[in-house]
């Protein structure tokens, strides 16, 4: 199965991403981790990329499209996956057509812009792993800490300007896209607490 998780940055997609692949052994591909793990290597798409993250823009079509059909190529995702954050604009989306891929389903979750402020606030991310955190709604069994071992830091792109440049962009090129899509779509509105939320989810889409 190949399927799509959208939202507005902060909605729990990755986090909800993260349980599907647990529970169904399905990879998940987050193209934020993707170049996150870049920038931490300092490669010459992590060192283009982070200006555009930094500043809360996206990061050029040609440069996404290509780091994201090398990595579906590989072995691990011969039976499926879950995109987490891809496609963003609709020439990503048309780029996945054009390349022969069939989205099977896209999840839609639906939060509120107040909650989507308030959750980035608090989110955590693991330096060594990539792993996510929330001081209040997820908080990591080791403390500062991952689990892994790794350090808990906030994302340069979660400060309050960045994150309101990131709605703007989301509701302005990503929300549109949805359109694209239109007959695939299952929406499901966030609820308070992630297992909570993964049970409507894993309902609505049939798991
Ligand atoms: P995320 O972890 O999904 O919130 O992504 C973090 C940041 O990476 C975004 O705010 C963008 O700057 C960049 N990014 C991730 N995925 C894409 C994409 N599909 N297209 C363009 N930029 C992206």
């Amino acid at each position: 199965m190949k399927m799509l998780i959208m939202g507005a940055p902060g909605s729990g997609k990755g986090t909800q991403a993260e349980i599907i692949s647990e529970k169904t052994g399905i990879p998940t591909i987050s193209t934020g981790a993707m170049l996150r793990e870049e920038m931490a290597k300092g490669s010459k798409i992590g060192k283009e990329a982070e200006g555009y993250i930094k500043q809360g823009l996206f990061v050029p079509d040609d440069v996404i499209i290509a780091m994201v059909m090398e990595r579906v190529s590989r072995d691990d995702c011969a039976n499926g996956y879950i995109l987490d954050g891809f496609p963003r604009t609709l020439k990503q989306a048309e780029a996945m057509t054009e390349a022969g891929i069939k989205v099977d389903k896209v999840l839609l979750i639906d939060t509120p812009d107040q909650e989507i402020i308030d959750r980035l606030g608090g989110r955590r991310v693991c330096e060594t792993c990539g792993a996510t955190f929330h001081v209040v709604n997820k908080p990591s069994p080791a403390g500062d800490n991952c689990p892994c071992g790794g350090k808990l830091i906030t994302r340069a792109d979660d400060t309050p300007e960045t994150i309101k440049k990131r709605l703007e962009v989301y509701y302005d090129q990503t929300a549109p896209i949805l359109d694209y899509y239109s007959e695939l779509v299952v929406k499901v509105e966030s609820v308070p607490g992630i297992a909570e939320m993964n049970e409507r989810v894993m309902e609505a889409l049939g798991l």
